[in-house]
């Protein structure tokens, strides 16, 4: 299972309403709507596209159901059950790690030249507000969907642990692409986003155009791309120029295979 668009929309509107009020609405993904910005308004198409499920269901036909084939075998033939009996923060905590390290290595497989025409449609942003999260092809999507839904199936996690995952996860993949800012690598909580929960820079990074950038900051936590060789750090106030065409002129396959050196 994942979180419905109903759901995923709640929590933007939540989100939203939460950046107006803290940083004011001229600062807030809310202005760059209307004619301010193009590249918002593109957003707000996919957010569209992602509400009215049409894109779950262009993912599925355009994918010919191969990925919910895979998903249905793994489910059948490999289901563990190993989370069934387990208490509820320790059921959370394996799921955060499985799924977290699943993410990392198909975001970084999506950046090789097979996957990136599909994955450059998230990377085609040039500016980033809250709702740039939903700007995806429909085959990254249902890549996601199935992952996580597998994922969830074998290890036999409770409806409540998948529920309070996906919300949990939801909430922070918006964060990354909102234009709130935090820096804690100074301070007692540093550990935090050095190794568990990245700051909406160290995403922003990933979308930049700059060669230094280009395949780095993978996860939604910091931890895998430490461990794979993949972190960038971002220095602070650095301004980034968006819209990481990168693969338009360059193969991106040897980057890919920098995990091997
Ligand atoms: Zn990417
Ligand atoms: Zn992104």
């Amino acid at each position: 299972m994942a979180l419905s668009p109903v759901g995923a929309l709640l929590i933007a509107a939540l989100l939203l309403a939460v950046e107006v009020g803290l940083k004011g609405y001229p600062h807030s993904s809310f202005a760059a709507f209307g004619a301010k910005s193009p590249s918002a308004n593109v957003d707000a198409f996919y957010m569209f596209l992602y509400a009215s499920n049409l894109k779950n269901s262009l993912g599925l036909m355009i994918s010919f159901g191969i990925g919910h084939l895979i998903h249905h075998w793994i489910v059948v033939h490999c289901s563990l059950g190993i989370l069934a009996n387990a208490n509820f923060f320790v059921s959370l905590a394996a799921l955060a790690i499985v799924n977290t390290f699943l993410f990392y290595w198909v975001h970084r497989i999506m950046h090789s030249p097979l996957f990136w025409p599909v994955h450059k449609v998230h990377h085609s942003a040039t500016e980033m507000n809250l709702i740039t999260n939903f700007r995806n092809h429909p085959v990254n999507i249902t890549i996601e969907v199935v992952l996580y839904a597998t994922s969830t199936a074998v290890l036999g996690g409770s409806f409540a642990v998948s529920i309070s995952y996906y919300i949990l996860n939801g909430i922070y993949q918006l964060l990354a692409h909102s234009n709130f800012s935090w820096d804690l690598r100074h301070t007692h909580f540093a550990f935090i986003q050095n190794w568990l929960l990245l700051a909406p820079e160290e995403h922003r990074l990933h979308h930049s155009q700059a060669e230094p950038h280009w395949h780095k900051n993978f996860g939604v936590v910091p931890i895998w791309d430490r461990i794979f060789g993949t972190w960038q750090e971002c220095e602070q106030n650095e301004a980034l120029i968006l819209a990481c065409l990168i693969c338009e002129t360059k193969p991106c396959w040897p980057h890919f295979r920098v995990y091997g050196k």
